[in-house]
């Protein structure tokens, strides 16, 4: 069974004009997620069609208008081109920000320490 805390969100940070939508879990873990990366994978069915296979679509805008909590178990972005309809649960944010960190899929993102 999996830790309920790992799909609790405690604080969500998505300033204004950032790229880069920061998820703070119960467990501790804090995931980074960018912008045009949530955008990429929205769950929706007019961007996912319904194969059932998850798929990364580029190109769309990726302005968050606004977040909305929906129920307790999932956020709701709006964005820049009002395209809304994608219902991001928590346990799928936290399996995009665990892939992502997993896979070190931003390697143009400069790491501390290095020149
Ligand atoms: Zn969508």
């Amino acid at each position: 069974m999996t830790d309920p805390r790992t799909t609790t969100p405690i604080m969500v940070r998505s300033p204004m004009g950032a790229t880069v939508t920061e998820i703070d879990w119960a467990d501790g873990t804090t995931s980074r997620l960018e912008n045009a990366v949530l955008r990429g994978y929205c769950p929706c069915a007019g961007c996912q069609g319904h194969s059932g296979e998850i798929k990364f679509i580029r190109g769309n805008n990726a302005d968050i208008a606004t977040i909305d909590e929906v129920g307790s178990y999932a956020l709701c972005f709006a964005w820049g081109d009002g395209h809304s309809s994608g219902i991001y649960s928590f346990r799928y944010l936290r399996t995009l920000g665990d892939l992502v960190q997993r896979t070190d899929a931003r390697p143009d993102v400069p790491r501390a320490g290095t020149a």
